[in-house]
């Protein structure tokens, strides 16, 4: 990618933080913009004092103007089950009314467009692993749908200004991704297990944790980004690690790592819940050249120092 302006939606979240790192290092001048609604302001604090890093907080569901840009990220969305369910609405108007907004500022400066997209695409799979090519199993009416149709609905919205627009898009699909910056409170597998290890807890597996999860560490993951937005490709594309684990092998690899002696607690599963997720990633192996190298275990040990500052309070 040549140097640019860009504009990051969602910027103070987890991966939206780490993109604005890895788009800086890449030398870009970087602009965040953030409601704060799932996403905390000391994500970026790091970059206080960075002359080519701006952060505005603003709800992207209002029309929106943060001058001229050369690419926009569209992150914005609450993401974990826990979140979206607390705010389903905003969820649906993120993903429908703030893909829009993001969609016409592209449109105004020509930018390029870059949707952060998901697995839950493919809702619960009935085939496995998921190539681009499936089109998803999804209960438009179960309790994930605030999410998993407002994503296909940004998908729609982001192929339409390409068709209708001639909009340069791209859409990655993402897979389950874990690392520092998380919060420790969202509810997701990762952080709900190393929280739960380091303060001698029981890990919370719900169902028999015989489901699986692909879990791809945030610089692997964020790598994928900055190629396929590099790349002409506009996708789909998949990027996530291909190495599935029952949720069950992922508790004993935190207890593992953590060297915990907390025991195993069963409960319900969610309703809805996807019984099995694998990225098949032929496509982002062959156009751009990507694969992920940190392994699960290696992850965990890297981010086993943020989860720990975290329970601390001075993360
Ligand atoms: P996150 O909750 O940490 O980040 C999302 C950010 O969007 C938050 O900072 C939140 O405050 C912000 N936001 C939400 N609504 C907004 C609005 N109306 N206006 C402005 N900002 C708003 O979640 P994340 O894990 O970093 O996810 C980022 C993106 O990646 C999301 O679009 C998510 O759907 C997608 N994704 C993530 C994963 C994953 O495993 N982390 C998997 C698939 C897809
Ligand atoms: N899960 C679990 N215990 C937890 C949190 C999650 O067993 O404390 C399971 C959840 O039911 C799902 C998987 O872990 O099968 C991944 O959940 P997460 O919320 O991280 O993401 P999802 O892939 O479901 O969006």
């Amino acid at each position: 990618m040549s140097t640019t302006r860009v504009l990051v939606t969602g910027g103070a979240g987890f991966l939206g933080s780490h993109l604005c790192d890895a788009l800086l290092a890449e030398g870009h001048s970087v602009i965040a913009v953030d409601n704060l609604l799932t996403g905390q302001s000391r994500n970026v604090a790091h970059l206080r004092n960075e002359p080519r890093f701006e952060f505005r907080q603003l709800d992207i569901c209002e029309p929106f103007d943060c001058g001229r840009v050369d690419y926009v990220f569209h992150f914005a969305s609450p993401a974990s089950p826990v979140d979206y369910s607390l705010h389903g609405i905003a969820t649906l108007k993120v993903g429908s009314l703030g893909t829009f907004n993001a969609l016409e500022l592209a449109k105004k400066y020509s930018a390029r467009y870059f949707l952060a997209s998901t697995s839950e695409c493919y809702g619960d799979p009935s085939e496995h692993p998921q190539k681009e090519t499936y089109w998803g199993n999804v209960n438009p009416i179960g309790p994930r749908s605030v999410y998993d149709e407002s994503k296909r609905f940004a998908e729609a919205a982001t192929v339409a200004y390409r068709r209708y627009h001639n909009l340069d898009t791209r859409i990655v699909r993402i897979f389950n991704t874990y690392g520092p910056r998380m919060q420790l409170n969202d509810g997701r597998v990762v952080p709900n297990f190393m929280k739960q290890a380091l303060l001698g807890e029981d890990l919370t597996v719900y169902g028999n944790g015989s489901q699986t999860r692909s879990f791809c560490y945030v610089s692997d993951e964020v790598d994928g980004f900055l190629r396929l937005a590099a790349s002409n490709e506009p996708g789909p594309v998949n990027i996530g690690n291909p190495a599935e684990f029952t949720i069950l092998e992922c508790a004993q690899k935190v207890l593992a790592v953590t060297g915990s002696k907390s025991n195993i607690r069963y409960e319900p599963l969610p309703q809805d819940d996807p019984k099995q997720r694998c990225p098949d990633i032929t496509k982002a192996r062959r156009l751009l050249g990507w694969d992920p190298r940190i392994n699960l275990e290696t992850g965990l040990r890297m981010s086993l120092e943020y989860f720990r500052k975290a329970l601390q309070g001075n993360s």
